[in-house]
Formats: C-alpha cells, structure tokens, sequence
C-alpha cells in the first residue's frame, strides 16, 4: 500500500515546514477522534504523514525513497502512534510538542558499548638505607596484585570454550526499548541487560576466576633502584600494576623509597654536609683532619685561622645526580670549640696571649 503523505495533508511537494505545519494542524482538528465527526483512520494517518513531513531528515528520505519508506515503519525509529489510548492535549500546542519531541528523548543516542578497563595502578613502598640511595642498589620486593587468570588467559571463560555473541543484542550491546508514553510508544537505546554492552556472555565460566578473567597473585620481583634516589621518590614501572579487564592494558606500578637517614652525614639535593669541630688551636695555627664522605675517608687541610662557621667543599663527593651526569659536592662545616675548663695553666697561657696582643 502505498501512501502520499503531501496528499494526506494536502500540501505540495513545495510546502515549507510552516504550511506542513499549519496543515497538520488543520487535519487534526478535522479528524480528532473525541471530536464529532472525527475519524480515527484518518487521524492516524495524518499523524503519520506528519510524523515523516515534519521531520527534516524523515522527509527527505521520503523524498528519495518514496512510499517504500512506509513499509519500515520501525525505520522511523520513534512513534508507533497512537495506539487508541485516551489522547488529551491542547490540539494548538500539538505541533511544537512533536517537533520538539525527538530531541527531548534523543533517539537512537543512547547505549554506548562498554569499553574494557584499564587496570588500577598499584604502590608499593620500600625502605632502604642511606648508603643505597646514593649509590643505588637492587631489591627484590613482594606484593599482591590482581593478574590475569592464567587458566583462562583472562577470557572468563572455561578452556576449551568461547564466549558466546549475546542472544539479547546479537553481539551489539545495546537493544531498542520500548516505552509507553502519554504520546504513544517511543523507542529507545539502552546498554544490553544481559551483556552489560560487550556484545558477548560467557556460557561456561572459568572455575579458576569464576569469569572475572582475574585472579590475585602474589608477585616477587627485583627492582633496580638508581643511584642518587631521594627520599619519598617514586619508580614506575610501566605495566606492572593491576591487570586490566579482559585484555584491557594493565596499571602502572609504583615503588616508593623511603630512605632512613645516617648519622653521619645530611642531604641536601645531591650534596652532602657534614659537620666537624675543631680545637681553637688547631683553627688558629691550622691542621688537617680526615673526613668521612661517601666514598670514604678524606684529608681535609684546615688553614691556619680558620673562622668557625666556615664552609669547605670536597668536590665531585656528594650523591650521583639522579637525572644528568656527575656528583654533587660535600660540604664541611667547621665549628670552632671554645675551650672551657681551663687549668691554671691554661688560663696562664691565654693571659700571656691577651698580653701579647
Ligand atoms: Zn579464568
Ligand atoms: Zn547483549
């Protein structure tokens, strides 16, 4: 059966969208089934023709393919029509209300395939001592992570079987949904309920991880920690984290370091500081004094009056910069010891001193 929907309304093929709508109007009111003299038949029919001409896209499609589109109604992928329920709006408004329609409920938009999910990332922390930082060391670390199911190499499903295309979407993740609405049946795009949108169920799953794809696993690894580390410093390792969802990538993994101090010396970037004391004379006639540095240790030559605060660098002795090449320097600082509890004869002394200034 083919049908002009122009006819229907009684409208060119010319008409603009304002006499399509205007005509639209007219025929409502005339055929109106609550109204006298109103026919249902034709109601519908005019509700269709309008359905289609008073649609942009709908009606240069029509245009194209003719009444051959009718026979598709589904094609037109909203209203089924009024379906002879009760029907009670302001006839004037009813234009705006279905043009405006479709783009409310944004058919067709809906149900996206889900994407897999990339796997968590992971931190791990581990502690090593002041040496180790500088000079860099290899740990071996253990965690628990979640792997992908080596039984079923992260399908979900039992070896030996696949997953299946879901018989609710054929495979595509999203079905069309019907509604009921005061305006007639809208169809809808929804996410699959029964794949969840991955166009795929698993008939068997795997006994190992139950379907998930995933299993924890407890994970022993060595870790190179480079030279020059900070204290608090993270490594990556990239892909070492938690596993992905069904062949998705994995996580990053992250190694904290914590460094405990040393006694001996303080950091500060790549330098290294260190403080002496020394005796009042030895900072007035001058001596040298062996310092603990990194590498070992050092002679330092102290000059004859030499001012306590002062500040002497063993160049090339610090720590091994981290990013770029060469060391940081050590940095020692002097403080003088101001004698106290003289003897008689140390007190003589420093008269004779006073004295001979
Ligand atoms: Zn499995
Ligand atoms: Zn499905």
């Amino acid at each position: 059966m083919s049908k002009d929907y122009y006819e229907i309304l009684g409208v060119a093929k010319t008409a603009t969208e304002e006499d399509i709508k205007k005509a639209f109007r007219k025929k409502a009111h005339q055929y109106h089934p609550d109204k006298g003299g109103g026919d249902e038949a034709k109601f519908k029919e005019v509700n269709e023709a309008y359905q289609v001409l008073g649609n942009k896209d709908k009606r240069s499609q029509y245009d194209r393919f003719g009444s051959a589109y009718s026979n598709q109604a589904g094609g037109f992928g909203g209203f089924e029509g009024f379906g002879g329920q009760g029907f009670n709006i302001n006839m004037d408004d009813l234009g705006d209300i279905f043009g405006g329609f479709g783009d409310m409920f944004g058919f067709g938009g809906s149900g996206r395939r889900k994407r897999s999910q990339r796997g968590a990332d992971l931190e791990v922390g581990i502690t090593i001592p002041f040496m180790e930082a500088v000079f860099g060391v290899e740990r071996e670390i253990s965690f628990a992570k979640t792997a992908t199911c080596k039984t079923c190499a992260g399908s979900g499903a039992e070896p030996g079987s696949n997953p299946e295309t879901c018989k609710t979407c054929h495979g595509q993740g999203k079905v069309n949904q019907v509604q009921q609405t005061m305006f007639g049946r809208i169809q809808m795009q929804t996410v699959c309920p029964t794949c969840h949108g991955e166009g795929k169920v698993i008939s068997k799953p795997c006994k190992v991880c139950r379907g998930s794809g995933q299993q924890r696993e407890n994970v022993t690894m060595k870790v190179k920690i480079p030279a020059g580390i900070s204290n608090s410093e993270m490594i990556r390792l990239t892909g070492q984290g938690e596993a992905g969802e069904k062949g998705a990538p994995s996580g990053d993994l992250y190694i904290k370091v914590h460094v405990t101090p040393d006694k001996r010396f303080i950091r500060r970037g790549d330098d290294i500081i260190s403080n002496i004391s020394i005796s009042f004379p030895d900072a007035a006639l001058g001596t040298k004094i062996d310092i603990e540095t990194v590498d070992g240790p050092v002679t330092l030559k102290i000059p004859e009056g030499t001012q306590s605060g002062k500040v002497f660098m063993l160049k090339d002795k610090g720590v091994p910069k981290l990013r770029g090449r060469g060391r940081g320097d050590h940095l020692v600082e002097v403080t003088v010891k101001t004698p106290t509890d003289l003897t008689r004869k140390e007190k003589q002394l420093l008269e004779e001193l006073k004295n001979l200034k």
